[in-house]
């Protein structure tokens, strides 16, 4: 029986998968480099639902690992992960998730949110470039007017990659780009929030 979040994610998320898609590499006999000390002959041993390191002695699940690596809290690092691997788990998980997901389904949820973000933040810029606009020469150049001037292109190049690359591309994209499209993600849902708080009558 699962109680909670951290429970579910142990189950659903493989050890050894979160570990490679935070970057490390595991050898053949199943160790890697350990992330929590300085490590040259690879002593982090990656089971299939927690590690343990010879070198340093740092062990614990994939919530633990995640909350090490990235110096955030446990909650945090569940949210991360419930996030990071395109799980819909909730605080109060109490039915147990029986599936794993897989690192191609994973995969597929993220460009599936990834697009979706994009196309509302190249949609926004677009907006921007227009709403912004300066409407004399000299006028100061508003901030969304030239963030619509200068990050149109990197990201309609990266959501034409995740809409039409090849499969390895999007695999790529999938590994590299994450904390980019998180961060946006953020973003957006801060401006979304300022733009729909009450707005105060003008006298
Ligand atoms: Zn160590």
């Amino acid at each position: 029986m699962l109680n909670n979040i951290y429970d579910a994610l142990r189950s659903s998320i493989p050890m050894p998968d979160a570990a490679r898609f935070y970057g490390l590499e595991i050898n053949r006999a199943e160790f890697a480099a350990c992330p929590f000390h300085p490590d040259n002959t690879p002593s982090l041993k990656i089971y299939e639902e927690h590690y343990y390191c010879f070198g340093c002695g740092a062990h614990g699940d994939v919530t633990d690992f995640t909350a090490r690596l990235f110096r955030i809290s446990q909650y945090d690092a569940a949210v991360k992960l419930n996030a990071d691997f395109g799980l819909h788990l909730t605080d109060q998980q109490s039915v147990p998730m029986q599936q794993t997901v897989s690192p191609e389904v994973a995969c597929r949820n993220w460009l599936h949110s990834a697009e979706r973000i994009l196309n509302e933040y190249l949609n926004m810029l677009c907006r921007w470039r227009m709403e912004y606009a300066p409407k004399t020469p000299d006028e100061k150049l508003h901030p969304h007017f030239v963030e619509s001037l200068t990050k149109m292109e990197q990201y309609r190049f990266l959501y034409e990659q995740i809409r039409f690359g090849s499969e390895s591309e999007k695999r790529r994209l999938y590994l590299t780009e994450h904390e980019t499209l998180r961060k946006l993600a953020e973003r957006m849902k801060q401006l979304t929030a300022v733009k729909s708080a009450p707005k105060r009558k003008a006298i």
